[in-house]
Order: structure tokens, then sequence, then C-alpha cells
């Protein structure tokens, strides 16, 4: 195969162009116009989510869980090490302590088991992330909150459209926050949601998304002027990516059962692999349903995995690695001294492989046959 085969090529459904356009005829280009309101709805009809917001990314959407909760310096969030630097950011811009946690042994998830022992009465809030659209124990988190009256939020930046107990994640959280940058399954290039499940969050979260003013309030006529009553910034996306990423949702269904097909062949292809203990790929449980947002194998170590890395190139196939354990980043790890084995080995050893719609059987099954090639001498 002469052909490169890249890591991933965004779905487009045609429909994008249509929306885009009807969204500049209309004269309405700035947030919360009718392509706005339309993913709204679509997102609280489909999912039940009590409020949605869309805002310019996940990591916006997280900034605003983090003033809605009013944290503070001195307050602790748990979260995971194995996430995204958004995941910490969001609330080391408002001085809080970070409190990282470990993978389990057998998923790059969180290990739920070890949040309670670092819960202190400084705690806030834990902060999950479902990695590659496998949830986290969310039974065992909810009674974690409950118990000891936390916040709880859902980095649901890849959790679209995955379940657990047949109910969408992005639906457990006082907040949860997903992600439309253009890796995403369903994107518009760079993108994000804020779901408040909570009632009480939602005309402050309306108030922050909108620079600390109620003009939204003003522009559905409960107020006869608006001001500025609260802190905030400018959250809020134009309703050209909105037009954008409502073709993308209309799509949803011909993208998830793409992308689970080919996600399917992978596993079903690789896990002789696993059996020979070559490989580890994450296990199927019959409480999760996952979205397919990403394929990846976990390699026996880092060099092991560079080598792979290097051979798919070779032949053409672009891969790539995934988070660093935050807890060990440069920024971090003066602070943060204690080993966290799991976040660790997923951070040397994770190995995403090209996953999109477009991607074709051929493909797919070179990828396949490159990568048993390689463990053929191993
Ligand atoms: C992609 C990602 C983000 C960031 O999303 P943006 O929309 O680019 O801000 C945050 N958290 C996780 C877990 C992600 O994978």
């Amino acid at each position: 195969m002469s052909e490169k085969i890249s890591f991933n090529i965004p779905f487009l459904s045609g429909k994008e162009k249509v929306y885009v356009k009807e969204a500049i005829k209309s004269r309405h280009i700035s947030g919360d116009g009718d392509f706005t309101k339309k993913c709204h709805n679509y997102f609280e009809k489909k999912y039940g989510f009590k409020k949605t917001f869309l805002t310019t990314s996940c990591t916006d959407a997280l900034e605003m869980t983090a003033i809605l909760m009013d944290i503070k310096p001195g307050d602790e969030i748990i979260l995971p090490s194995f996430t995204f630097v958004s995941t910490a950011n969001a609330f080391l811009l408002r001085g809080a302590t970070l409190v990282f946690i470990d993978s389990q042994a057998d998923h790059p998830n969180m290990n739920v088991s070890e949040i309670e022992k670092h819960i202190t009465d400084k705690t806030k809030a834990i902060v999950v992330m479902h990695y590659s659209g496998f949830a986290c124990d969310m039974n065992e988190v909810s009674r974690i909150v409950k118990q000891h009256n936390l916040f709880l939020v859902e980095d649901a930046a890849l959790g679209l459209d995955s379940y657990y107990e047949n109910k969408p994640l992005g639906s457990f959280g006082n907040f949860a926050t997903f992600s439309f940058h253009e890796t995403k399954n369903i994107s518009c290039g760079e993108g994000g949601m804020l779901v408040v499940n909570d009632e009480k969050f939602i005309k402050r979260a309306e108030i922050i998304r909108e620079k600390g003013t109620n003009r939204s309030a003003f522009f559905r006529g409960e107020i006869d002027k608006y001001g500025w009553t609260d802190i905030g910034s400018s959250f809020l996306p134009s309703d050209l990516l909105a037009a954008y990423l409502l073709a993308q949702l209309e799509a949803l269904d011909k993208i998830q059962n793409k992308r689970l097909e080919h996600w399917n062949f992978y596993f079903n292809k690789l896990k002789k692999l696993v059996k020979k203990g070559k490989i580890k790929l994450p296990k199927l449980t019959e409480d999760t349903k996952h979205n397919a947002s990403i394929f990846f194998i976990v390699c026996k170590s880092e060099p092991e995995r560079s080598e792979l890395i290097k051979q798919l190139k070779e032949k053409g196939i672009q891969t790539s690695f995934h988070y660093q354990a935050l807890h060990q980043s440069n920024f971090q790890s003066t602070q943060h001294q204690n080993a966290l084995v799991n976040s660790e080995l997923f951070s040397d050893c994770v190995l995403r492989l090209p996953l999109y719609v477009g991607l074709k059987k051929g493909e797919i099954n070179f990828v396949v046959k490159s990568i048993l090639e390689f463990y053929r001498n191993k």
C-alpha cells in the first residue's frame, strides 16, 4: 500500500456548507442564534441533559464549572493524572490544589477505589474523565460524592453517545463537559458544551457564559435592561460553528455505526495478541456502551511502542500516543512526587490507531496486518 493512512480525517456530512450558508444569510452569526438553539434542543432531548450550553471548547466548559462551584485557593480537587491538561488547568486557574489519582491497572480510567482515602475537609469536587468513551464506575463515584457531599464533574470530552447502565455519560455529574474539537467523533473545529444537570446552577451558568451579564434574560424579554451581575467571560461560540455542528449531529447515527464497525474490526483481529500476552486491549463490560472515540492498544514498554510507531510510520501509517501523566509533567512534577504507576504506564504505552468514518476496510486491514507482523518476532 503506497497511500498514507492518516491518524484522523474529520467527518463531513455535506450538510455543513448548507447550514453555514444559512447562518450567514440570516445575518445573525454571534452566539445563541437559531443553530445554537437547535443544538441545545438536540442534546437535551436525546440525552435528557437538564440544560446544555454550547461553549467555544471543552476547556472553556471546564473553566465554567470551576467558576460555578466557586473554587478558591485552598480547595482541593480530585482528578485523574491520566487526562488532558484542561481537566486540571480549569481548577488551577482558580487557585485550587490538585489531587491526582492513579489509573486502574487494566484501564486508563481513574481507579475509583483510590478516591476516598484522598478526601479531606478541603475537598470540593471529584472530576472524572471517561477515557475513550468507556465509563468510570459511576455507581461508586456517585455514592462517594453523595456520602461526602462533594460536587461531581464529568469531563466527557470523549464521552458523547456513551452509556453506563443505559444512562448517557454526561448525565451523572452536577456538571459535565463535552468537546467538539476536530479530533472528536462530532466536531465543529473548535467547540464544546457545558451540561448543567443541577437546576440551581442554570441561571448563573447563563450569566457567566455571557461575560457576567444577564443579557440572555434580557433577550428573552424577562428584564427590560441588562447589566453586570457576576464574574464571567466570553464562552459562547458563533452561530456559524453551531450550524456546522448541527450538520454533524444529524449524522450522529451514521458516524457512530461506522466508528463502532471499525473499532470492532480492530478489536476482533487484534485480540489474539492479547491471548499471546503481547499487548493489552480495553475490556468490554456489560455495564458500558462505548462510543468508539478511540481505538488504543497498550504496548509492553515505551521503547517497544516507539519501535512500533516507527515501523508503522515507514509503512505510511500514522498513529499517536496520548496524554502525559499530569503529575509527571514539567509543570507539576515538583509538587507531585508520588508515583502513580498505572497512569505512568498508560502514558508510556498507549498507542492510538487510525479511526475515522472515511477509513476504508482495506486500510484497517493493512494496519492490522502490519501490527501482527510487528509482533510476530516479539
Ligand atoms: C480533547 C479533550 C479536552 C479538550 O477539549 P477542547 O474542546 O479542545 O478544549 C478536554 N478533556 C479531554 C479528556 C479531552 O480528551
